[in-house]
């Protein structure tokens, strides 16, 4: 696996049990997963080199981020390497412009959006879009950094030009009227078995995912839609092992956010709250192994994110009062907690969502920066049973 961020941290547990030998390329030997796997090679995954240093001793390479040379791996590939997901999958999620090329091509429900280089004819652009409008940076972006709501042209010109002077496209695209933001886990082995993880609510706060809500509490109709969608999305994107499909929620369509090739956070709920989790079948789909059952193990389940708190205490400090919490599964990634950074997630599966999102909130709460706008918790919740 490329990189060794918590999302290779993650997949090393699952590999544990199937022992799979799973080795890492991390780009410092204190990354989050580097810190508990004996298998690790320093380098760069941005240099073509350090790729093709480690393909050279991995019967298959897969990838815990995206920041990887694409044209160094095309070659790689193209010299006998195996890489699940290919280059040619991975770009769609390394570049928004080429992302949204293609699924417009296919057909996909999408935001209104244009593709632009520099800002001629922005303002026209922006006009028949309406403002404000959302512009997003074509690559390199994440959490909210890289999209910029503006409410005018001026403002509009302005992102652009930062933007095209850095070399860089922009997707201009309608606000969407959001109710709900979704997102749906997908999962290919290379053959095309496939399967599809229940549609989630990712409550996103600021441009940052707070809390997970499996399955999104929404109209089943809604959620087959989602569904299809996901499915079509795969299709186009060609992805063998996770791709995580984000979604919005308009109140009357559901329409492509953005993907990612990739475990995501959307599905780390299923570590404890599915059959199978996402890292468990995003390792047998890399290493083309029978996948296994995407369903639910309780009614909901609920993983709320762990975010450095403001004044910097460190999360394992509050541990023990996170783990006294009924229900409450905590995961912590091995990363400095500088404050507003995902250091770690919480998942509670239960019966009830507002308990288990209760019950998710108060261990975050120790161990972090507080889920905004969580109800307290009530009677005996925060006791462990
Ligand atoms: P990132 O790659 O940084 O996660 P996204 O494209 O997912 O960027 O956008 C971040 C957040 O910005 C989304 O989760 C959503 O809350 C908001 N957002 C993005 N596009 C739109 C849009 N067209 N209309 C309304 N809100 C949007």
């Amino acid at each position: 696996m490329v990189g060794a961020g918590q999302l290779a941290r993650m997949t090393h547990q699952a590999a544990i049990a199937l022992d799979l030998d799973l080795r890492l390329l991390a780009a410092r030997p204190d990354d989050g997963a580097a810190q508990v796997s004996p298998r690790v090679e320093i380098g760069d995954p941005g240099s073509g080199p350090d790729l093709a240093r480690f393909a050279a001793i991995c019967d298959v390479v897969t990838f815990d981020h995206e920041l990887v040379d694409l044209d160094a791996l095309a070659r790689l590939e193209a010299a006998g390497t195996t890489a699940r997901p290919s280059a040619a999958a991975l770009a769609h999620a390394t570049d928004k412009a080429h992302q949204r090329r293609r699924l417009a091509a296919a057909g996909l429900p999408l935001p209104r959006h244009v593709v632009v280089a520099d800002t001629d004819g922005l303002a026209r652009v922006g006009d028949d879009l309406g403002w404000p409008l959302v512009i997003k940076s074509a690559r390199g972006g994440y959490d909210g950094r890289g999209v910029w709501m503006v409410a005018g042209p001026d403002a509009a010109a302005e992102v652009v030009a930062q933007l095209a002077a850095g070399g860089t496209e922009a997707v201009v695209e309608e606000r969407i009227d959001l109710r709900t933001e979704l997102a749906v886990v997908v999962v290919t082995r290379p053959g095309g078995d496939r399967v599809v993880y229940p549609a989630v609510e990712t409550v996103q706060v600021d441009g940052i995912c707070r809390e997970v809500l499996a399955p999104a509490p929404l109209d089943p109709a809604v959620l087959d839609e989602a569904d299809a969608v996901a499915r079509e999305v795969a299709d186009v994107v060609g992805a063998v092992g996770v791709l995580a499909v984000e979604l919005f929620w308009d109140g009357r369509r559901v329409l492509v956010n953005e993907v990612a090739t990739r475990p995501h956070n959307s599905g780390h709920w299923s570590i404890e709250g599915a059959v199978t989790s996402q890292f468990a079948n995003h390792l047998r789909a890399v290493a083309d192994l029978p996948l296994g059952d995407p369903a639910m193990v309780a009614p909901v389940a609920v993983c709320a994110n762990v975010l450095g708190a403001a004044d910097g205490r460190d999360p394992l400090a509050g541990l023990a009062a996170a783990l006294a919490v009924r229900g409450a599964s905590v995961h912590l990634y091995g990363k400095d907690a500088r404050p507003g950074r995902k250091v770690g997630h919480v998942t509670v599966i239960g019966d009830d969502l507002p308990s288990a999102r209760r019950r998710a909130a108060a261990a975050v709460a120790a161990l972090g920066d507080p889920v905004p706008g969580a109800p307290a918790s009530t009677d005996g919740e925060g006791s462990a049973r």
